[in-house]
């Protein structure tokens, strides 16, 4: 286990912004800005013979990057769009038009960035990280300044030479880096598990407990609607493939069959494709941890509240929860498809949703049954590829966060049914599989659609 304690927001696990990845349109426009604003603060004599802007995409970025909109994210962020205020409409209307090119200030002179400038480079790149982006500002053949960015998941992005996060700059009253610390502090200080997550998250952000609060129920209220956009919208998702949303339909029969043991699944398969088809097609989502996985978590949270009625401290308390276990994955393996297949994307999200419905019936919120429903969640994606066809968000996406979802409910059954203390493998354990799995998949399973599913479904 690393020694750093995890110091990550709430607030960059879940994050506002446009779909349809987090690793692909809202981390790269994030790059994009930041470089737009280090260019910003160059000096006259670097700006000043700069001719051109060129985007160089690796990995993934350039298998996939184009179904992902990579393209259309990384010049929304050289315009300055920030994901959270991203106006999706526009943003997908970005370079449909491939004669059109944007402008970009650089000193006293505007630059402009069109598709011939925007690289999907198919050689391989050495970086640390396998979704890596190179932003050049050039004068002809040379290049003024350089910046390299790797978008490792969730949105979350490392400048090189920068720390992913410096612990220096931020002490936790309650620093963890695994789950047994974290319980270790749980019983040292007699503290819940909520109690602890909010002292940290008022320590990392310097938000008050009552703004903790309102940003919690801010996050709740995109993520519904999110869901609620979803069973609304009818007709046929962006991209070459044509599919068909099926959220309302589901959403629709539901309805129709109430009294039927049935109907409490397809009400949750329902609330699950509704916020992944809108994630699909580039509306905004909440991360969740990733964009990809994004239905997994709101549509847990609205069957949560339409349903069972909880109210809004013991959402609060499970989204917690989750984000305790969300942190987990992320600081001891990875969140990214692209570095872990999809139990890093889905998983984490099953895991997270569990550890969210366990919190939510459980008014103290048992940590150990916490814990195990996350294991569980985890341990029944291990080894899932990532592999989606013609590199868009959607099959098998979307309806793998229904499934993720029901495996989490399912876990969170299993966890609470009485049996917690009988459980073997910890969470933390589960998480160094997840690792170790995630480095022995080969690459063509990670975000790169060149096996899989993406290979025996042509486009049609
Ligand atoms: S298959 Fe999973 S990890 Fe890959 S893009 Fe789809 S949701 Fe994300």
């Amino acid at each position: 286990m690393p020694a750093s304690p995890i110091i990550t927001s709430v607030f960059d696990l879940f994050k506002v912004g446009p779909g349809p990845s987090s690793s692909h349109t809202i981390g790269p426009m994030k790059a994009a800005f930041d470089f737009r604003e280090r260019v910003a603060r160059l000096p006259a004599d670097v700006q000043q013979p700069a001719d051109g802007i060129h985007v160089h995409l690796y990995g993934s970025l350039s298998a996939t990057g184009k179904g992902h909109g990579t393209d259309r994210a990384v010049v929304a962020g050289l315009l300055g769009w920030q994901p959270e205020t991203t106006d999706p409409v526009a943003l997908l209307a970005l370079l449909r038009d491939p004669a059109v090119t944007y402008p970009v200030p650089v000193g006293s002179q505007t630059l402009f960035v069109g598709p011939q400038h925007i690289h999907f480079e198919r050689k391989r790149y050495a970086s640390p990280y396998a979704n890596t982006m190179v932003l050049r500002l050039t004068t002809g053949e040379q290049v003024c300044y350089e910046e390299e960015y790797y978008s490792i998941g969730g949105g979350f992005i490392i400048r090189k030479g920068e720390p992913e996060t410096n612990p220096d700059t931020v002490a936790v009253p309650y620093p963890y880096a695994s789950m047994t610390e974290l319980k270790a502090q749980l019983a040292q200080h007699s503290l819940t598990l909520d109690t602890l997550m909010m002292t940290n998250e008022m320590a990392i952000t310097g938000r008050t407990r009552a703004e903790v609060n309102t940003r919690i129920d801010q996050l709740l209220e995109f993520m519904h609607k999110a869901v609620r956009r979803g069973l609304r919208q009818t007709g046929v998702l962006p991209g070459t493939i044509k599919l068909s949303r099926k959220a309302p339909i589901l959403f629709k029969q539901a309805k129709g069959m109430s009294h039927t043991s049935d109907s409490f699944l397809l009400f949750l398969n329902a609330y699950c494709l509704a916020a992944s088809e809108e994630n699909a097609a580039g509306g905004i989502v909440v991360t969740a941890p990733t964009s990809g996985a994004s239905g997994v978590i709101p549509g847990l949270t609205y069957l949560a509240k339409q349903h069972f009625h909880y109210d809004r401290a013991t959402l609060r308390a499970g989204l917690l929860a989750a984000a305790a276990v969300g942190f987990l994955v992320k600081h001891n393996a990875s969140i990214s498809g692209a570095e872990m297949g999809c139990m890093g994307e889905i998983g984490t999200a099953s895991a997270m949703g569990a550890a969210f419905l366990t919190r939510c019936a459980q008014p103290t919120g048992n940590i150990n049954a916490i814990e195990a429903a996350a294991e569980i969640g985890i341990e029944h994606h291990l080894g899932m590829t990532c592999d989606p066809i013609g590199g868009y968000v959607q099959i098998p996406c979307i309806e793998r966060n229904a499934m993720g979802a029901i495996k989490a409910y399912n876990a969170f059954l299993l966890a609470t049914s009485g049996a917690a203390s009988f459980q073997k493998i910890s969470l933390d354990a589960v998480i160094k599989v997840m690792k170790a799995t995630g480095r022995d998949m080969s690459t063509k399973y990670k975000e790169t659609s060149e096996a899989g599913l993406a290979l025996s479904a042509t486009e049609c």
